[in-house]
């Protein structure tokens, strides 16, 4: 191994990449006076999915001490998201600033470019040391410490060590595909086809600034408003569905937008700003997270289809309540704390919440009472604060989503809503 770099020290914690997962867990760290290595395989501003935002991505914002930074960057601000039948009959608009128990009122929409560098930075001046353009390769857990390699730009090979590592390298899933942790829940294997445009006809006036999530058959499509005249349009098809098809992604991608409806009036006139992306968007869940010396954090600890657009949001909260678990490993030296062990449980029940609603949003008998909202007994607002990013669920909040959750399963035999089509 060659490459004794002036990273020959041991860290106290090295972290797997440096996106919003990672370089929270990073400043995180690096605040509480920890020596902490970010190694980073791409050279930041780089494009990322992933650019609607949820209000209570706030309270991370305010405890690192960045929110000053990302307010006047100047990116769109959403107010609510709008749910809509493909048909275009029907609209749910969660005002994130109507909901009695949803103390955030507003979020962002970003352009991840700007948006993953703005943190990044902010992880280096609170002491944190970031190495970009360097892939990890390898890593090993030994008793006292943990060996990771990578490989820095020049192609030069490294060995860097540290007491914990924190794995927060996305979908690439490092450790886990490693250790072959990784299940796939085998009815959510979906496609995004997505990509930016001009010209879309988005809300204007009091709307302005909201998300659209268009409901299709067994699909969806969104519209993230992110600047004046440029909007992230995607769509996320089963890939079954999208094999089936027997086409091109551009090619699937435009028969959507002209044959639905609700999408079709505001596509019309649209032209791309860059290239399609697509991207497997399988949900998966690992068995492990938290392991000796080892913690698993954002979507390297599970990732969920991004219909509620809450994959930042638990990015975060699990980059700093991860890092957080660290720390106080550290003070006891202990390869596998209790507080280790209480953020892998979490993290799980924090997801368990977000997957309820995206397994049941397929459902008629859910979409029938969802797409028809009447706030008995605040029921609407409960649902608003969940979605408005908040999973530290009071009593109040939470009595209130069962009820919601069982009224949609009777739906299936007594009609408690109307029955309406959403298909
Ligand atoms: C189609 C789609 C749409 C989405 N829409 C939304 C949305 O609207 N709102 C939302 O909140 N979320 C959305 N998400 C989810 C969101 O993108 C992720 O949840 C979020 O980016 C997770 O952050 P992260 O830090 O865990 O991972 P990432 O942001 O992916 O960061 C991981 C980093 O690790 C680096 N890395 C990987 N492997 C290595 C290695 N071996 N060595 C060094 N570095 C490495 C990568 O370069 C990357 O920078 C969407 C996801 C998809 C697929």
């Amino acid at each position: 191994m060659s490459g004794n770099d002036n990273r020959e020290t041991e860290w106290d914690v090295i972290i797997i990449g440096g996106g919003p997962a990672g370089s929270t867990a990073a400043t995180t760290l690096a605040q509480a006076g920890r020596r902490v290595l970010v190694l980073e395989k791409s050279k930041f501003p780089r494009f990322h999915i992933g650019e609607s935002l949820l209000p209570y991505n706030r309270r991370i914002f305010n405890e690192l001490g960045v929110w000053g930074k990302i307010e006047s960057a100047g990116f769109t601000t959403k107010r609510a998201a709008q749910f809509i039948l493909g048909d275009d009959t029907r609209g749910n608009r969660l005002d994130f600033s109507k909901g009695s128990f949803t103390e955030y009122p507003q979020a962002v929409q970003v352009e991840r470019s700007k948006f993953d560098k703005i943190l990044l930075d902010h992880s280096r001046e609170a002491g944190a040391d970031v190495a970009e353009e360097c892939m990890v390769t390898d890593y090993r857990i030994e008793k006292d410490r943990v060996v990771l390699k990578y490989r820095s730009l020049d192609l030069a090979d490294h060995e860097v060590t540290a007491r914990y590592l924190i794995d927060a390298s996305g979908l690439n899933n490092f450790t886990a595909n490693k250790e072959k942790l990784r299940r796939y829940y085998p009815t959510h294997r979906k496609l995004a086809i997505f990509g930016h445009f001009s010209n879309v006809y988005m809300p204007k006036g009091e709307h302005e600034g909201d998300i659209l999530i268009i409901r299709r058959e067994r699909s969806w499509v969104w519209m993230i408003p992110l600047e004046e005249n440029k909007t992230s349009v995607g769509l996320v098809i089963d890939a079954a569905d999208f094999k089936a098809l027997g086409k091109k992604p551009p090619e699937v991608f435009a028969d959507a937008m002209a044959d639905t409806p609700a999408v079709a009036k505001r596509f019309a006139n649209a032209q791309s700003l860059d290239q399609f992306h697509v991207i497997n968007d399988f949900s998966y869940k690992n068995d492990i997270l938290a392991s000796p010396r080892l913690l698993r954090v954002g979507d390297a600890s599970g990732f969920i289809d991004p219909m509620f657009s809450s994959g930042v949001m638990l990015a975060m909260t699990s980059g700093q309540q991860g890092a957080q678990a660290i720390d106080a490993a550290l003070k006891k030296d202990d390869p596998l704390s209790a507080e280790m062990k209480f953020y892998e449980k979490d993290n799980r029940r924090r997801i368990a919440i977000y997957w309820e609603f995206i397994e049941n949003f397929y459902r008629l008998h859910f979409a029938q009472i969802f797409f028809q909202p009447y706030n008995r007994w605040g029921m609407v607002c409960s649902i608003n604060a969940v979605l408005a990013g908040r999973t530290s669920l009071s009593w109040a909040v939470r009595w209130r989503l069962r009820a919601f959750f069982l009224l949609a399963w009777l739906n299936k035999y007594i009609p408690i809503a109307k029955r309406i089509d959403v298909r």
